[in-house]
């Protein structure tokens, strides 16, 4: 049987694999405690008997991810982190700070197949999926390390969260778990670009997570030169999905959209879009999009973006225009993965 990382086992993983091996069931919390606390070496966990240690070093994979690479941004202070995987595999992680405490954005796959022609993750292609282990992992190390409770989690990483769905959800429950990082749902974020059976999916689960959809067009023709995913689905069924998620959860949905210059940034899109977008509870994210060398897309220019925004609020949207971070150390969003990939390859 293929050996499993330790962050992948739940609290009653735990538990099971305590009694199997014949050790005392309380071993499975003190042991949980430890990997919650972000330390995965066995050596420091000085309250676990060697003999279980030694029984978990051979039965799972420990220390499987590890810090490769840390930048901090000099422009506001925003952290990168480069985790190397135990099969050579690479991600990134970028931790960000707000007001209201540390927020860190995880991937939730090692590259990524959706192709969206504005994202330099797309150019490096897609290796596998993450375990949810990997994605928990991506917390609690980067927050061991930062020495500060991570205060809110959006898995807008490298990666469609939905693509990989069933370790999103493990991921997502081990995160709520009181014994895990008991984290508020509402302290938890999913972005898709839009899977409409998995939308659906997830406005059956029994959490409070939000939503969040990368639309970046108000229309087919347009969404389609941006993004692939656009041919799968169009924009009517994304909608429709948005709203049965809103009907059965009665959350807010957040829409990102990247302004891309003289492309779908002009009046006529902002008219369009808000009139698409009518009548769902949802708040519009405006993102002045990033650029990366090879981008065949230019940042829409501020002018643009301001008269983006105020056509939308006049139409009776609430819009936000996302804070740039980390443009320096490649953090920001489209920009994660191709910086690596420049210096290492
Ligand atoms: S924007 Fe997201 S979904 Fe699209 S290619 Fe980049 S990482 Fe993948």
């Amino acid at each position: 049987m293929e050996k499993r990382f330790v962050l992948d086992l739940t609290l009653q993983d735990w538990e099971e694999y305590m009694k199997e091996k014949g050790f005392p069931k309380f071993r499975a919390l003190q042991l949980y405690q430890w990997l919650m606390k972000g330390t995965l070496d066995l050596s420091k966990m000085t309250n676990v008997p060697n003999d279980i240690k030694k029984a978990i070093s051979e039965d799972l994979i420990v220390e499987s991810m590890s810090v490769e690479k840390h930048l901090v941004s000099k422009i506001d202070g925003t952290q990168k982190f480069v985790f190397q995987l135990y099969d050579g595999h690479r991600i990134e992680t970028v931790l960000m700070r707000y007001k209201t405490g540390l927020s860190i954005c995880i991937s939730s796959q090692a590259g990524c197949k959706m192709g969206c022609n504005f994202c330099a993750s797309a150019h490096a292609g897609f290796g596998r999926n993450l375990t949810s282990g990997e994605m928990l992992g991506q917390v609690l190390l980067a927050g061991a390390f930062a020495g500060e409770r991570i205060h809110s989690v959006v898995v807008m990483g490298i990666g469609e969260p939905f693509d990989n769905f069933d370790n999103l959800i493990g991921f997502l429950k081990s995160a709520n778990a009181e014994q895990g990082l008991n984290l508020g749902a509402r302290h938890i974020t999913v972005s898709t670009r839009g899977l409409v059976p998995q939308m659906l999916q997830f406005s059956e689960i029994d959490m409070q997570v939000n939503l969040s959809v990368s639309l970046h067009a108000p229309n087919d023709e347009l969404r389609k030169t941006l993004m692939p995913v656009a041919k799968r689905y169009s924009i009517k069924e994304v909608l429709d999905a948005c709203r049965t998620y809103e009907k059965n959860t009665n959350r807010r949905i957040t829409f990102e959209y990247s302004l891309f210059d003289g492309v779908n940034d002009t009046p006529e899109c902002a008219r369009e879009l808000a009139k698409v977008l009518h009548g769902i509870h949802c708040h519009i994210n405006l993102i002045a999009a990033n650029e990366f060398d090879g981008s065949p897309f230019k940042r829409s220019k501020p002018a643009s973006v301001r008269a983006f925004q105020d056509l939308l609020e006049k139409s009776g949207m609430t819009v936000t225009l996302r804070r740039e971070m980390g443009t320096d150390i490649m953090a920001a969003c489209g920009q994660l993965r191709r910086g690596l990939q420049e210096k290492t390859t």
